[in-house]
């Protein structure tokens, strides 16, 4: 029988649902852009940035960091109250390296962003190679009072991959950062990518024990999509890249589920990037039609997130 954790209709942990559990009503996210940069295009851990990277692919045209974040989540509100009835908010510094810069920045920035009445916490996204130890304090700090999330790339376990795609930091050094956070009162988040040439739908899948096991409350999961202006384009071009195709993601993210703590909420299930920059794979399926092709595919099978897990679940929060 699925756990108490898993949505019915959906047949796995969705973030969204565990919001409304968690706070009581229509919770969104609402993306700013906070100015920062990345370590991995400045410089000071590498140039170039990883190869499918461009930032517009996942930040929203609206958000732009010449514009006071207050003005930009007042934006953000608006289009969630209107669209989705949405009561509350988590400010989401999204673009680039947000734990990225001097302590004295992110606290203003952060602060400013939980003083708005109706935002009940934030969601900073980072890499896991950038975070000193006055960032992980500061957000020790802010979490006693609010919800705080710690969203780390990953994208892959496998240190070749994470070597061809530029990334610029390792495995274990994601799963240094993650020990480092742990206990503190923080939510973490793992960003995930499948599709990349060389790592195996069988390790993909071996990884959802493994996060399993760590103290992470989400993942967020997305296929490897091509935008223009990319490394990756230019070797998709060449045909040195093919991406997958639509049946082999939704089947392997419905493996990666059957085998993952029902704990862990789900966050994303898959990317999309704006069409004028989109190269390829092109599925043509709108957000919710590939949504419910990995929930149809999840009725198809009679399966559940954590159908096949048999360690023991993490409370919600990610703490044991
Ligand atoms: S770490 Fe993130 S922001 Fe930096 S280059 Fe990679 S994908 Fe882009």
């Amino acid at each position: 029988m699925p756990s108490a954790f898993i949505n019915p209709d959906l047949r796995f942990n969705s973030y969204g649902t565990y919001l409304r559990r968690r706070f009581g009503c229509r919770v969104s996210k609402v993306n700013v852009d906070g100015g920062f940069t990345c370590p991995n295009r400045d410089g000071s851990r590498g140039t170039g940035g990883c190869i499918y990277c461009d930032n517009s692919s996942f930040s929203p045209s609206g958000t732009q960091a010449i514009v006071p974040i207050e003005e930009q989540m007042a934006a953000g509100m608006a289009y969630h109250r209107t669209r989705l009835g949405s009561e509350k908010f988590l400010v989401y510094f999204q673009k680039f390296t947000n734990t990225y810069g001097p302590v004295e920045k992110l606290a203003d920035l952060y602060r400013r962003a939980l003083a708005h009445p109706d935002v009940l916490g934030i969601s900073v996204g980072t890499r896991p190679d950038a975070l000193s130890d006055g960032s992980i304090e500061l957000l020790q700090e802010l979490a006693r009072d609010h919800y705080v999330c710690v969203e780390l790339g990953l994208q892959s376990r496998d240190d070749q991959v994470l070597n061809r795609i530029n990334r610029g930091h390792t495995f274990q050094e994601y799963l240094q950062a993650v020990h480092r956070l742990a206990g503190r009162g923080l939510e973490l988040c793992t960003h995930l990518i499948y599709g990349f040439p060389g790592e195996s739908r069988a390790e993909f899948v071996k990884g959802a024990r493994l996060f399993s096991e760590l103290p992470i409350g989400c993942l967020k999961l997305h296929q490897l999509h091509v935008v223009q202006g990319t490394r990756l384009a230019e070797l998709y071009r060449q045909g040195a890249f093919a991406p997958i195709a639509l049946e082999e993601y939704v089947g392997t993210v419905c493996d990666f589920l059957e085998e993952l703590s029902p704990s862990i909420s789900i966050q994303r299930l898959y990317g999309s990037a704006p069409v004028e920059i989109r190269v390829a794979p092109n599925w043509d399926l709108k957000n919710n039609q590939m949504w419910y092709a990995v929930v149809n595919e999840l009725k198809r099978r009679g399966s559940w997130q954590g159908c096949r897990f048999d360690g023991v679940p993490r409370a919600a929060n990610g703490e044991w």
